[in-house]
């Protein structure tokens, strides 16, 4: 499996792009850099996109993505998320007002984009891999996904603080690769990562620690947000006893 960071930040200036990681170049995970950060050709090559949540960091790319896809004539893109975060889609997003509603464009028998519903907990099928969705604790409906394919599984977990159920599921799952998690603000900002639903490297050593082999996986932390970076950097790398990479944007890994 290949996972590459097309977006890794918890904010944007030119040098930082929100959430968007691809895995195997066919299914992406959030969308905050599937135009920004990708070229035509890499947009129309996706088969799906699974959404942890419906904040803006994480889905504002598939207005643009839609809107390129259209033109370019490309198959429709799998929207794949649970009922909550899709409504919330359906409802403040692609709702003919804000944006138009891709799945009547061109025509209805020919949509850019398909939703797909997924059930948390249960093993649905999306562009050939196995994909589960966890629940996880953000201000809003948010859920982490275990992607499985014949090759492996990696996780991913959307903005959360601290939460018992992915980690009891992770340790169940045979062959987890690398695991892909946020942490967002420095730990003297406990508070407001309290409240925003969101990891200090202090709640993240904590947290990382409730998966049994947690020397031997390969955390990849992201949505470090930009005006922190220097110093949530900084506290991560005090993390001892733990596989922990703070990935850069482009950046790939085979796990
Ligand atoms: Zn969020
Ligand atoms: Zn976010």
């Amino acid at each position: 499996m290949e996972i590459r960071i097309i977006g890794c930040h918890g904010g944007e200036t030119p040098r930082h792009r929100p959430s968007a990681f691809l895995v195997d170049d066919r299914v992406a995970i959030d969308a905050g850099a599937l135009t920004s950060g990708m070229d035509l050709s890499a947009q129309c090559a996706l088969e799906a996109c699974l959404v942890s949540h419906a904040h803006l960091d994480h889905i504002r790319d598939l207005a643009t993505i839609a809107d390129n896809r259209c033109q370019k004539a490309c198959p429709p893109l799998v929207v794949a998320g649970t009922k909550e975060t899709l409504a919330l889609l359906k409802k403040h997003f692609f709702n003919g007002l804000l944006w138009p509603d891709f799945t009547r464009i061109p025509d209805r028998k020919h949509p850019t984009i398909i939703y797909k519903t997924l059930t948390p907990e249960k093993t649905h099928t999306v562009a050939g891999y196995k994909v589960r969705a966890i629940e996880v604790s953000h201000t809003i409906e948010c859920c982490a996904f275990i992607v499985e394919s014949p090759g492996g599984a990696m996780a991913y977990s959307g903005d959360t603080g601290p939460t018992d159920r992915l980690w009891e599921v992770l340790n169940e799952v045979s062959d987890l690769r690398a695991m892909l998690m946020e942490v967002s603000f420095p730990n003297r900002e406990h508070k407001l990562a309290t409240l925003s639903g969101h990891h200090t490297p202090k709640t993240l050593e904590k947290e990382l620690k409730k998966y049994k082999k947690v020397k031997d996986l390969p955390f990849l932390l992201y949505h470090i947000k930009p005006v922190f970076q220097a110093e949530v950097e900084k506290e991560c790398s005090l993390i001892r006893g733990v596989n922990l990479t703070i990935p850069k944007l482009d950046d790939h890994f085979i796990v």
